[in-house]
């Protein structure tokens, strides 16, 4: 029945209807139109899946949407102009460009940490850049995927725009069929089912992924600032962010008086709503369950009650974790973290590189030395220097993993770039034809020199 669908998505786009620039401003504006129009049931939705409370979901899922799509609708006469590039002076008559295409049916998959953020994101970019597209959001937020289908529904015909809800099978019986690009977000794991999938029909494919993002305290950080922001960016959701940072490694010079701060500004940020009952929800059973077995893995410095019912794991933070703890072994993906001490920024550096490419790396240092030492010798998808989850918010950045966490990236006009084939195009002159390059020894010659 998806063979329909997606028959039904290629036609349309073939039709040429989805190039018009103005009919892709016209879905981006249905798009903020819709998301103002269910913004609330959106909302409760969330707060019923996830326990997620509205001011943070306004920020973190609605702000950030319309902020992409403002940027699109600004940005698109630009972003379709034909990119004109250089042509060599031995192609004399020819001139070349680089125009965009959309690719046809974009299938996009995401995860249920940012539910919302994480489906309609990518469908910005797939609609600027003139895409039809089905999307497949995650099966452990259910309420917020009904709305998200409903809304799709009754915004967009399903010729451009469609929800298809289910499990892990529904969205295995999608990457089956033809599309034209695979957007996936989620684990690493599934990232492979995901690319061998995509294998069979040589589809292009972009993997937003995972992985245990360090964050990095120098001796010459401003203590206080970099435990708020740590804070903050680890515990946010209950810590299940894909770009929160998984670990801390603090110059053992100002090991003691940066945890005393971090106890602190956890404890100022976040113990108001472990009170009110108001902090994030763990997803569900399984990953409560995972989460409260790391709790044995080190010393607890602040934190550590749980409420397995209500799911809600209070922010946790561990020291004395032996780096081979399992812990250390997955990605954490809640609100636990485990501090460790370095005594030279060779072995951070070690540290670091001893684990999988990580989606984010944030430094905290006043010495621009340090700062360069950091993200220039470490391998990572973005980041940060004293600061935590910002860069994603910047829709001049573009976003993404390396390796194992993930293949290509979006956000602003990446969005545009990754749902857009790249057509190279030369054109040459028949007003003359110069004989040169049917003598094929000499045009060799001349392409070496080049
Ligand atoms: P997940 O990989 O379990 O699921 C993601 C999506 O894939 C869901 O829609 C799910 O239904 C589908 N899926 C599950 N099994 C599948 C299979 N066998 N074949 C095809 N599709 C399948 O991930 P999750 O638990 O929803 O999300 C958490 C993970 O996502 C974390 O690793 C996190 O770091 C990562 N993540 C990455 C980003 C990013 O932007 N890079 C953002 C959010 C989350």
């Amino acid at each position: 029945m998806y063979e329909t669908l997606l028959a039904v998505q290629k036609e349309h786009v073939f039709t040429g209807a989805t190039k018009a620039v103005a009919y892709r401003k016209q879905q981006l504006q249905k798009l903020k139109t819709m998301l103002q129009t269910y913004e609330k049931e959106l909302l409760s939705a969330l707060r019923a899946d996830l326990n997620k409370q509205e001011p943070e979901a306004r920020m973190v899922e609605m702000a950030f949407l319309h902020q992409e799509i403002d940027l699109a609708l600004e940005s698109i006469d630009e972003w379709v102009k034909p990119m004109k590039v250089k042509t060599p002076t031995s192609h004399a008559g020819s001139k070349s460009w680089v125009a965009t295409e959309p690719y046809g049916s974009v299938l996009i998959i995401s995860p249920w940490n940012y539910p919302i953020q994480l489906t309609f994101a990518p469908l910005i970019g797939a609609l600027a850049a003139g895409n039809a597209a089905v999307l497949k959001p995650s099966e452990l937020t259910p309420r917020t995927s009904s709305i998200m289908a409903a809304a799709v529904r009754a915004t967009f015909p399903k010729e451009l725009v469609t929800v298809v809800e289910g499990d892990a099978k529904t969205a295995e019986t999608l990457l089956n069929l033809p599309f034209d690009s695979i957007f996936f977000t989620g684990s690493a794991a599934v990232g492979k089912i995901v690319l061998e999938k995509a294998a069979k029909h040589m589809t292009p494919c972009t993997l937003e992924l995972g992985g245990k993002s360090p964050v990095i305290v120098d001796g010459e950080a401003k203590l206080k600032l970099a435990a708020k922001r740590i804070a903050w960016g680890k515990f946010l959701n209950a810590g299940q962010t894909c770009i929160a940072p998984d670990y801390a490694l603090v110059d053992e010079d100002v090991y003691e008086p940066f945890l005393e701060q971090l106890k602190t500004q956890t404890y100022t940020l976040f113990s108001d709503k472990t009170k009110e009952g108001t902090y994030t929800q763990i997803v569900n059973d399984k990953h409560f369950e995972r989460l409260r077995r790391y709790l044995d893995n080190g010393h607890i410095a602040l934190g550590g009650q749980i409420s397995p019912q209500a799911r809600l794991m209070s922010p946790t933070i561990l020291t004395n974790v032996p780096w081979d703890a399992p812990i250390m072994q997955e990605e954490i993906f809640g609100p636990i973290l485990p501090v460790f001490r370095y005594k030279t920024p060779a072995e951070a550096i070690q540290k670091v590189r001893s684990l999988p490419n990580p989606l984010a790396l944030y430094v905290f240092s006043e010495n621009e030395r340090v700062q360069r030492l950091f993200t220039e010798q470490l391998s990572f998808g973005g980041g940060c220097i004293n600061d935590t989850l910002m860069h994603a918010a910047n829709p001049y950045l573009p976003f993404g993993g390396k390796g194992a966490s993930g293949i290509g990236a979006y956000h602003g006009y990446e969005s545009f770039r990754t749902f857009s084939h790249q057509k190279s195009l030369l054109k040459q002159s028949t007003t003359f034809d110069v004989p040169f390059r049917y003598k094929q020894g000499k045009i060799a010659n001349t392409f070496i020199r080049n």
